[in-house]
């Protein structure tokens, strides 16, 4: 039988806190379910997290397939209420031509009736496979992929585009972005699996055998390209690629450093063939130099077979649905999917007509009321952090007004800022079949996104869908944003109490809002530019030195008796919690409102996962274990131990020189 992290890890948690404080080896946990001791009620001061949930967690039940249940975070809800939004507007009529619901209903009947099985190849990506493989030169070539950018979506060999410049986000600026593989497989596939090379070159066989190839022709193809993606592998800085702040890496090339690099690829002409005004682009950002140079390495006529068989893939990647069935080694290729055929249909539309959903949902499950108290508790929160940080003696003045000048300058997101589109501009779509409707909806995105380079970036520009259950910060334009999904309940009720909001979605926010100072967001100054030099040196050292405590602390957590928490994963993740709780816990005054507050928020971090689930966390993420997430924060919190007289002996008890904290 399947053993589950519930169970298991709170024994884990409770142990690891009640025979040793913290950080000393745990006694094992062993494997069978039978000697997991039976744990009784939880107490608040032994296993909080337990304490709030264990309701909760009883008679749970993994739907198949899945790693985890009972999670505040439910998918399923906004699932349920993007059908709900797809279903209404399917079975309604009369829609304006290229408003939000004419696209939807087009789309949702389009789909339906299209036959992916027995439907012929459509006709204009035969002409593009042909065109792909009668190219005679790399010029040729590139005037194909630049097409294949600008009308068809995909990004292209260069995987060039405009950015927010990291070092002035007032504006865009053409940017590189690393390249990570070469026909599906990744460069990180390529560092951990020897023989991830061998996929290139059997996948390119495939291809290019489909495509009428004799075997020795697309056996030499293939070893070209695999050869290909060895060089641009071993160019590739991977650290910089897997760094969350690529930032870091990030140098500003003018125009002539960019045409040094590229002696075998006309970039004006590249760019000006996907549509941009190249009078305009007078820099680019690199982040990865070596691999550019690299990717200019194989732009070489002796190359041309193999780049042709990697756009081949490309696109065939991309149209893999209208391809793949009509041929019979491709088989694999086609993910089956046995559910019905509305439920394909709503899967297919919540994907890719995201951008249309997004507005209804906000007009269905957002309203003005909402947004005040939203709006209110965000000026709550950001007076939270104002007092807490002007009291962080620990840094100069200097510092603490920089700080500050950051705070002041933050921008809320929300779902009052999301407008319905210009109907005018997509009333003119091909409605003959899915395929042609698709295709006339992307080119319209693509022709905004290629348009808007040069104009002023906007910080209120929205950066999440509305429709996602999540929150973010973005350190260029220092703004936060909060998605109307995540104002679901538990984590916000507009009839709610004010704590218990402030201690679920109130979290969530000051969360964000702590990213602005965590170990990387504090690289960008208070006008959101990257600038590792904004603070002074001493107080950088102080912070830095308060880190490496932080890392310690949360290492001291460990699942299963052997894997401990990631303390340096995870530290960015960590210290936004702990600011977030420090912030919102100094807004509570009352025995009573405190209660609300830290119940609340370990109510939004309810899940429980399976061990591998867990496993997988500790190993990958930056954000630690749910668990860790509210007993490891509240367990280093002076006024948890207040709230609720937590003592020596006691779960959560830890000594109070191994207690950290973000900014007391
Ligand atoms: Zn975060």
């Amino acid at each position: 039988m399947k053993k589950f992290a519930v169970t298991s890890l709170a024994a884990a948690m409770v142990l690891s806190i009640v025979v040793t404080g913290c950080g000393a080896p745990l006694p094992e946990v062993t494997e069978s379910t039978e000697t997991v001791p039976e744990l009784g009620p939880a107490s608040p001061k032994d296993d909080f997290y337990r304490y709030v949930n264990e309701e909760r967690f009883k008679d749970v039940e993994f739907e198949y397939g899945t790693s985890t249940a009972r999670a505040a975070f439910d998918q399923k809800l906004i699932d349920d209420q993007i059908e709900e939004i797809i279903d209404d507007v399917v079975a309604g009529s009369g829609y304006e031509k290229g408003s939000e619901e004419y696209i939807i209903k087009n789309a949702y009947d389009l789909y339906s009736a299209y036959d992916f099985e027995n439907e012929p190849i459509p006709e204009e990506l035969v002409e593009l496979m042909d065109e792909i493989q009668n190219a005679s030169s790399i010029e040729e070539l590139m005037q194909i992929d630049a097409k294949l950018v600008r009308d068809y979506g995909l990004s292209g060999f260069l995987n060039v585009g405009p950015d927010v410049d990291p070092f002035d986000p007032t504006r865009r600026v053409m940017t590189f972005v690393p390249l990570n593989g070469v026909m599906g497989v990744s460069f990180q596939d390529m560092r951990d699996q020897l023989y991830a090379i061998d996929s290139v070159r059997d996948d390119a066989i495939l291809i290019l055998t489909v495509r009428g190839y004799d075997e020795d022709t697309a056996g030499k193809y293939g070893t070209e390209l695999a050869n290909i993606a060895i060089d641009l592998f071993s160019a590739t800085d991977l650290e910089a690629f897997e760094d969350p702040m690529s930032f870091k890496y990030c140098s500003i090339y003018n125009k002539s450093q960019v045409d040094d690099v590229f002696t075998n690829v006309d970039i004006d002409a590249y760019l000006k063939e996907i549509g941009f005004d190249i009078s305009k682009v007078d820099s680019y950002c690199v982040s990865d130099d070596d691999q550019l140079v690299a990717l200019n390495a194989i732009f070489t006529e002796d190359n041309l077979n193999a780049l042709k068989t990697w756009e081949l893939g490309n696109l065939i990647t991309q149209y893999g649905k209208y391809i793949s069935p009509h041929y019979t080694q491709m088989a694999g290729y086609i993910g089956r999917d046995y559910s019905s055929d509305h439920d394909k249909a709503v899967k297919e539309i919540s994907n890719v007509f995201e951008s249309e959903t997004d507005p209804i949902y906000v007009e269905r499950h957002y309203s003005k009321e909402m947004d005040d108290a939203l709006i209110g508790m965000c000026d709550d929160i950001r007076a939270g952090y104002r007092e807490i940080i002007s009291n962080a003696t620990w840094l100069s003045q200097e510092t603490r007004d920089e700080l500050l000048r950051k705070l002041e300058n933050i921008v809320y997101v929300t779902g009052m800022d999301l407008e319905r589109h210009d109907t005018a501009e997509y009333k003119n779509l091909n409605t003959e079949n899915y395929f042609k409707f698709c295709l006339s909806y992307h080119k319209i995105s693509i022709k905004e996104q290629i348009d808007s380079f040069g104009e002023p970036v906007s910080r209120k520009d929205i950066l999440m869908p509305m429709q996602m259950f999540n929150a973010c910060y973005n350190p260029s334009f220092n703004n936060i944003t909060i998605t109307v999904a995540i104002t679901n309940a538990p984590f916000f009720d507009v009839n709610a109490d004010y704590y218990t909001n402030l201690g679920g979605l109130g979290m969530v926010i000051a969360h964000e809002m702590g990213h602005a100072f965590d170990s990387n967001c504090i690289l960008f100054n208070s006008k959101g530019e990257y600038d590792p030099s904004w603070i002074k040196t001493e107080d950088m050292d102080t912070l830095i030195a308060r880190n490496d405590k932080a890392v310690e602390y949360f290492e001291s957590f460990v699942f299963f008796g052997v894997y401990h928490v990631d303390g340096e994963q995870t530290l960015g993740e960590n210290y936004a919690d702990l600011g977030a709780m420090e912030c919102v816990s100094s807004l509570a005054t009352t025995q009573e409102d405190r209660e609300k507050l830290f119940e609340s928020f370990a109510t939004i971090w309810c899940q429980i996962c399976t061990d591998e689930q867990i496993i997988d966390q500790v190993a990958y993420d930056v954000h630690s274990p749910a668990v860790i997430r509210v007993n490891a924060v509240c367990s280093t919190l002076d006024v948890f131990y207040e709230t609720y007289d937590i003592q020596e002996g006691d779960g959560m008890y830890v000594a109070p020189e191994n207690r950290i904290s973000r900014w007391y």
